[in-house]
């Protein structure tokens, strides 16, 4: 059991949604639609996950049904979407402790946050994605002084680097999807890799390629071996090339993109099967080892498994299935669609 402080109430719930990303979002639809009510509680100050937080402003052009829509847009849409199903979010919260309390056949849990929040749950439904996802930091010595000013790990606002001196570190996609975006907005950009390959997507080194020819931007081999400014503001990154040699970028900014990394955090301890950090779950109802327990989205393992947001989509379906048996187990199911069904259509106030 964690030593946070619990709170006086416990809330009793059907189900709990660990994590707030996309597929938790789209996960309360499935589940309002048969009835279900559900509490999400996540870390982030703000819903929707890596959406949200890591690419809010991009383009995601496989979501069925939107030839085109961008991270915060996705979100927008699937929280205008679960509205009817007025699902109660518990932000700012991490879940740490998750016990079983009931039995195979009648499963229950007490699920308790970091800030005190207990929960008495007839299933939960892990979305949990990466988990704690967290950027990968450069081993720049004293880079923490200019972070948040200067030095960004994501970019939450393109028009926050409108005019600015901006220099990109990385190979990835990453790298440089930001540096074709910003490249048009930012006073100057400079790209830098360790060597003349990249990770990314070919037609984005293409593109980069030809801003560079054209004299639009800069590319650089070489790799950030210090920074010089004044407090929290950045002049310049002194740099190293392959033979050794040193020399600067005169910036105000960098944005190193080195990489998430996946902290699984808590998830670890909930005496679940893990496999790589990852949670393996049937296909049929996206269970885990432990009936009740759900995995659905990046979190989840099995074969064949992509991390896509509509995969992620298909899983919270499948799961509501499941997770309606538990909570309904004398009520027989029968399937419906929304278009031709006048009870579904009455849920979402549209009838
Ligand atoms: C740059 C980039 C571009 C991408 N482009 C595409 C694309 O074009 N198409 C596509 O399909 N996919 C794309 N993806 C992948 C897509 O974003 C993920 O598949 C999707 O976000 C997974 O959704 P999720 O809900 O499973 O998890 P996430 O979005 O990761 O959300 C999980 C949430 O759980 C929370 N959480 C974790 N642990 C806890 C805990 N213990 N307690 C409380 N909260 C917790 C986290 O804070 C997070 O908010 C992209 C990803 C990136 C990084």
């Amino acid at each position: 059991m964690s030593d946070v402080t619990v709170a006086d109430e416990i809330i009793t719930t059907d189900v709990v949604i660990v994590g707030a990303g996309p597929c938790g979002l789209f996960a309360v639809f499935e589940l309002g639609l048969l009835d279900i009510r559900a509490h999400l509680v996540d870390i982030l100050p703000k819903v929707g996950g890596q959406c949200a937080e890591l690419y809010p402003e991009k383009p995601i052009y496989d979501i069925p049904g939107f030839p085109v829509v961008t991270g915060q847009g996705l979100v927008d849409n699937l929280i205008e979407q679960i509205k009817p199903f007025g699902p109660t979010f518990h932000l700012n919260q991490m879940i740490q402790a998750l016990e079983p309390t009931g039995t195979a056949e009648a499963p229950r849990f007490r699920v308790v946050t970091d800030a005190g929040t207990v929960f008495d749950t007839k299933t939960v439904l892990i979305a949990a994605g990466g988990g704690s996802f967290q950027p990968k930091k450069p081993p720049i010595p004293g880079i923490d002084a200019y972070e948040g000013k200067s030095v960004f790990y994501a970019v939450r606002k393109m028009e926050a680097f409108r005019g600015r001196d901006v220099l990109i570190v990385g190979g990835g996609d990453s790298a440089l999807d930001w540096t074709l975006n910003l490249q048009p907005i930012a006073r100057r950009v400079t790209l830098m890799h360790r060597r003349d390959d990249f990770r990314a997507a070919p037609h984005s080194v293409e593109q980069m390629r030809a801003l560079v020819a054209s004299g639009q931007m800069d590319m650089k081999l070489g790799q950030v071996t210090g920074l010089r400014g004044e407090g929290s503001t950045l002049e310049a990154a002194i740099c190293r090339d392959a033979a050794g040699e040193t020399f600067e970028i005169a910036c105000d900014t960098l944005l190193p993109f080195f990489g998430l990394t996946m902290k699984l955090g808590p998830i670890a301890d909930w005496g679940l099967n893990l496999n790589e950090n990852l949670i393996p779950a049937d296909t049929e109802k996206f269970e885990t080892s432990t009936p009740g327990i759900f995995a659905i989205g990046d979190i989840n393992t099995y074969p064949g498994k992509l991390k896509l947001i509509l995969s992620g989509f298909h899983e919270a379906a499948l799961a509501a299935q499941k997770v309606h048996r538990y909570v309904y187990p004398d009520k027989r199911l029968t399937f419906q669609y929304t278009t031709s069904s006048t009870s579904l259509q009455k849920k979402l106030g549209v009838a």
